[in-house]
């Protein structure tokens, strides 16, 4: 039953951007905002790095989204149901066991890893880092994969073992650098010599990082070759088996396990209509994030493809948050007649963490930060983030 004389907002997706979104309706007793979630927990994904290199446990990289909604005000509850579509008609969602009115819908229900169907054998035989338990299960192979070089390779050399990281985007380059410092440390402090222990990162664009700064990329490049890292760009990969990968040009690639990182596939809601979505399922939004022909219904964050003066906005943690307020603002100002403003998520800066307490970033595209200042940065950046999950 929808609460008399309050509007309804119902956000799918406690996340970046879903949490962002409803932190704007603390204190605001004139509205009633249900938080949906198929899980109970919050995955950092920003920080699955550390987390694969042991860094951190389940704890630092979960926030209990019960235990966030409760501290804040009581018009916001959180619902641990997993959504499984919506009537724009009627405005109402649909989980297993029940129907929810709404005002106003967010969907904030992010993406999952691509495993384009096109590349035989990628998605059977290759971990993703997007879900927790992807993450957990990769931090497991990673370690066994040691604990096997240590037992049977470390004294004497009997075979490679290889890593390889499909994607040298942001995610794909940041595990890659943790694995190999890592390595480098670990073994160093066993008083092993690193021999025929391999990290490749294998992308099909001309560089790592495509589409970011000269600068940060040549920085980036740099790091990852003092770590030993392998750098094969321009390679498309076309078969993966269970050990091995091809590519397109033939080239046969062995490996104990790979991760892929090479993109994202959006996680849109079934619906009675049907909306515009680009290539990568992405809700194509307006300039004030509806989805197409709603003006009730907003996507933000992954799921959402964003655009400012026809420049894509990167789908990063920083764009869900602030589609994520932007968008709650927008729907208080509606609910009390006021225009809403039109406003894209603005980059601030971006900070690639790169082994040890090493990270390269800029801060508006200005200003290159490398090295252990540029670390503390990231650091900062994402314990700011957990100081916003506290109220
Ligand atoms: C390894 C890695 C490193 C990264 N590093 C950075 C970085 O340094 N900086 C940065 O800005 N970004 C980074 N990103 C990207 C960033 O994590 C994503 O852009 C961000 O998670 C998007 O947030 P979101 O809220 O849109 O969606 P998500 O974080 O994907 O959350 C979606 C939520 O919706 C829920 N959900 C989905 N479907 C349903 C349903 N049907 N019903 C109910 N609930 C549902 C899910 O359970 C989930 O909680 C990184 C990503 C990875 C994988």
């Amino acid at each position: 039953m929808k609460a008399e004389g309050k509007k309804r907002v119902i956000i799918i997706g406690a996340s970046y951007g879903g949490l962002h979104a409803a932190k704007e309706f603390n204190k605001k007793d004139d509205f009633e905002v249900l938080v949906f979630d198929k899980k109970n927990f919050h995955y950092l994904q920003t920080e699955a790095y550390d987390f694969i290199a042991n860094k951190s446990n389940i704890s630092d990289i979960t926030i209990d989204i019960g235990t966030y909604i409760n501290k804040l005000s009581s018009n916001i509850k959180f619902v641990k149901e997993k959504v499984l579509e919506f009537d724009a008609s009627q405005q109402k969602i649909k989980t297993a066991s029940n129907e929810y009115f709404y005002d106003y819908l967010i969907i904030a229900t992010g993406a999952r890893t691509n495993f384009p169907s096109f590349i035989k054998g990628l998605r059977e035989n290759s971990n993703g880092v997007k879900t927790l338990f992807r993450a957990l299960g990769f931090k497991q192979k990673f370690e066994s994969t040691i604990y096997e070089y240590i037992t049977d390779n470390a004294f004497s050399h009997q075979r490679d073992y290889n890593i390889i990281i499909g994607g040298a985007g942001l995610s794909g380059v940041e595990i890659a650098a943790e694995m190999a410092y890592i390595i480098q440390t670990d073994f160093k402090r066993l008083g092993i010599r690193c021999l025929g222990f391999n990290i490749t990162l294998v992308d099909a664009a001309e560089t790592i990082l495509p589409g970011m700064d000269r600068r940060i990329i040549y920085a980036t490049i740099k790091r990852l070759k003092a770590l030993g890292v392998h750098i094969k760009t321009k390679s498309f990969i076309k078969e993966v088996y269970p050990n091995e990968l091809i590519l397109n040009d033939g080239e046969k690639l062995p490996f104990d396990f790979m991760i892929f990182t090479g993109g994202i596939k959006a996680e849109p809601i079934a619906s009675q209509k049907e909306y515009k979505l680009n290539k990568f399922n992405q809700y194509i939004v307006d300039d004030l994030y509806n989805i197409e022909n709603e003006k009730n219904i907003f996507a933000i964050g992954d799921v959402a493809y964003i655009t400012a003066d026809d420049t894509i906005i990167p789908p990063t943690a920083q764009s869900a948050e602030q589609s994520g307020t932007i968008v709650a603002k927008n729907i208080i100002k509606m609910a009390h007649n006021q225009e809403p403003i039109k406003k894209a998520p603005i980059i601030r800066g971006m900070f690639i963490a790169l082994g040890g307490k090493y990270a390269v970033g800029t801060i508006y595209d200005k200003i290159v930060f490398k090295g252990y200042f540029a670390y503390l940065i990231k650091k900062f950046i994402t314990n700011f983030y957990k100081v916003f999950l506290k109220p």
